[in-house]
């Protein structure tokens, strides 16, 4: 097992890779701002080392500072979290250019997964189902782009193979907007990605957003640990998400699973990972992959009894899967809220000092955070602030337990959301289960 860990992020996916180290009774190196000297892992950290100012393009997307950190600690590996570097093809190469070891996919696999043309091209011949669209990117020859889209079906949307975080997209519902759409959508894709390459799928209207965790490891094993349903989405960001997704059968989910975790085979996938798939009329549609831990991941860890972070850290290291696809059995249900410090009525981020904090408990609570009393939350990053996780034998108990568990929690001094999860959780249409990712937007008004 691996000595030492840099871990190469903030927040609370940096505290859960620390509990994970210590587990693994892995020594950690803790990396961060100037502004972040106060969070809780880098007090926890067994060393730690400012790698520069406040803004994350000077400090935590800082390349050759967070090699040097790894350099002057003695470290052996790299985990990079999630968002930040995490998908960073070339981070990950120079990480293992310089001889450490990049706790993620190799990095020909990130790039191939990075672009979502080659990423689905990839899928499709793995036999994994994709949105019927252009099979790759779109041409300049506009007579042939309107047949195209004629063929696929209107609405149509127009997407950037580079595209990341919800930007790059365009819905096209009637011919007259096509060819205007696919050209504003490359202009934007080029300067937004640097790489002006555009594709076109079927815009499908009402569908769900399940996905597929994946474990697989160096020895030619793959495994899928279930789905996760993130229907419940603000402009393309997940509020609360849940495992099992509501309504899917034992069937669907094995052979998706099983889809996902030989395409893993196929590409010699390395890692943790997760197949995001558009779900309706019981259909999966693949969109992107994901290759990295996830925010989410907690809820598939409470019903697989799998320690996610710690697998993959074991993968990097070079060990075989801990489990083979007969020992992973789901147990209940799990949600997880996405608690953020901001405004519940209108969004606006909330930074500032807790000045009062009481997390819940009691049986299947599980809190993922990083904040403490009298912490002060930055203003330079993402606003998340933790995760609440609860669990039952039955999605109704999970549900009730997080009702009592937000009602339990006092954070005070800045805004947070739990007001809006406490609405959600006794809206009738989520407590029913199965709503489309639209329902929040719709919900809210927007
Ligand atoms: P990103 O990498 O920016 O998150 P994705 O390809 O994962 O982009 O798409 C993000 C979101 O955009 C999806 O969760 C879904 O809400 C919407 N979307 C993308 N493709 C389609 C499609 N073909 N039909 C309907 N909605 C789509």
């Amino acid at each position: 097992m691996f000595d030492k860990i840099v871990i190469a992020n903030r927040g609370e996916i940096a505290l859960r890779v620390l509990r994970a180290c210590r587990e693994l009774g892995i020594k950690t190196v803790a990396v961060h701002s100037s502004a972040d000297r106060e969070l809780k892992h880098v007090r926890l950290a067994d060393e730690s080392v400012c790698i520069g100012p406040p803004p994350s393009g000077e400090s935590y997307l800082n390349i050759p500072a967070l090699i040097s950190a790894a350099e002057v600690t003695d470290a052996v590996a790299i985990h990079p979290g999630y968002g930040f570097l995490s998908e960073n093809a070339d981070f990950a190469e120079r990480v293992e250019q310089s001889g450490f070891v990049f706790i993620g996919p190799r990095p020909d696999t990130i790039r191939l997964m990075g672009d979502k043309v080659s990423a689905k091209d990839a899928m499709h011949k793995a036999g994994v189902p994709c949105v019927p669209g252009s099979d790759g990117p779109l041409g300049e020859d506009d007579e042939t782009n309107l047949r195209l889209a004629r063929e696929v079906g209107y609405p149509v949307i127009i997407k950037a193979a580079g595209g990341g975080g919800g930007r790059g997209m365009r819905v096209v519902h009637t011919e007259a907007h096509l060819l205007a759409a696919i050209a504003l959508t490359r202009t934007e894709a080029e300067s937004a990605f640097r790489n002006s390459t555009v594709y076109m799928e079927k815009f499908l209207e009402n569908p769900r957003h399940v996905e597929i965790q994946v474990l697989a490891d160096e020895h030619g094993n793959a495994i899928y640990l279930g789905e996760r349903d993130c229907s419940m989405q603000r402009r393309h960001q997940k509020v609360i998400e849940e495992a099992p997704a509501p309504g899917i059968t034992e069937e669907q989910r094995s052979r998706i699973g099983e889809r996902c975790a030989q395409a893993c085979r196929d590409i010699g996938y390395r890692g943790a990972g997760t197949f995001e798939f558009l779900y309706e009329d019981g259909e999966f549609y693949f969109i992107e992959m994901n290759t990295r831990v996830q925010v989410e991941h907690p809820v598939t860890e409470m019903i697989t009894g799998v320690d996610i972070v710690k697998e993959q850290i074991r993968i990097a290291a070079g060990h075989p899967l801990s489990y083979r696809q007969e020992d992973i059995v789901l147990r209940g249900h799990a949600i997880e809220c996405r608690i953020n410090a901001e405004d519940p009525k209108n969004f606006m981020p909330s930074p500032g000092t807790i000045t009062q904090l009481h997390f819940p408990g009691g049986p299947g609570v599980r809190v993922d955070s990083h904040i403490y009393d009298g912490y002060k939350v930055p203003p330079y990053y993402d606003s998340m602030i933790g995760k609440l996780i609860t669990h039952g034998e039955t999605r109704e108990v999970a549900l009730a337990r997080m009702r009592t568990a937000l009602d339990e929690s006092v954070i005070e001094g800045i805004k947070t959301n739990i007001p809006l999860h406490q609405e959600l959780l006794r809206d009738a249409g989520f407590m029913g289960g199965g709503t489309n990712i639209h329902y929040l937007e719709k919900k809210l008004g927007i």
